[in-house]
């Protein structure tokens, strides 16, 4: 039975152990740095207005969403959600987070291509992670290897989206790194370095997700045959 299978774990814990680590670190980041005040004292919301508002996005709204850590963009409504905290709030992780959305923004304004692509694939990578784990364990209980690579090629799917997600993010990352400084809302030095530390966090839980999801993904290959081993 792969449920109880120590090989599992094995390919595994390196994943859950870099996933619970990412996750201390962003939680760890962001509430420190969003104790400390930039000092440009614009809100997050303003800073994500201005950097679209100079990009030339006029059809972007923005709006608060509840929860925490909630921020997102949404290209099929044109929306970017900002949670309470960096919408009203003024601290450096606010305005670092609310820069980092705005980036999402002008990647769909401008076709950025691992965006669209992700666009694409998820629709199929929804299905695929829903249902992915039926057809593998049916497949293996049934001892029907067909089932089972259909599950494989669709966990692959979602296992395709979580890598094209990483482009995405760390380019979102690194405009707001790059348009924060140079239109004053964040100083060089001391402040930047926390917008720095909290992107970074934030982007190790995507490399950490993509990386369980790879590791998830051989060991599949790796039962069932596919990689040499047995079945
Ligand atoms: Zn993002």
């Amino acid at each position: 039975m792969i449920i109880f299978d120590p090989l599992y774990l094995v390919f595994m814990i390196p994943a859950l152990v870099l996933s619970l680590v990412a996750q201390m670190w962003v939680k760890s980041a962001m509430k420190k740095y969003s104790r400390v005040p930039a000092r440009s004292g614009v809100t997050g919301a303003h800073v994500a207005r201005e950097i679209l508002r100079r990009d030339g996005i006029d059809n972007v709204k923005i709006e608060r969403v509840s929860g925490w850590l909630s921020d997102h963009y949404d290209p099929r409504s044109r929306t970017l959600r900002l949670s309470p905290d960096n919408y009203d709030g003024r601290s450096v992780a606010a305005l670092g987070v609310a820069a980092h959305e705005a980036g999402h923004a002008i990647q769909h304004a401008r076709n950025y291509t691992p965006l669209l692509l992700r666009q694409t694939m998820a629709p199929l990578a929804m299905f695929g992670s829903n249902f992915a784990f039926f057809f593998i364990i049916g497949g293996f209980i049934l001892g029907m290897a067909g089932l089972v690579h259909v599950g494989i090629i669709l966990f692959a799917a979602g296992v395709a989206f979580s890598l094209i997600t990483l482009p995405v993010e760390f380019n979102a990352s690194a405009r707001a790194k790059h348009l924060l400084p140079q239109l004053g809302f964040i100083q060089r030095g001391d402040e930047m370095t926390g917008v720095i530390r909290v992107l970074n966090a934030a982007a190790l839980t995507y490399l950490a997700a993509a990386l369980a999801a790879l590791l998830q993904l051989l060991y599949f290959l790796y039962r069932a045959g596919l990689l040499g081993g047995r079945n």
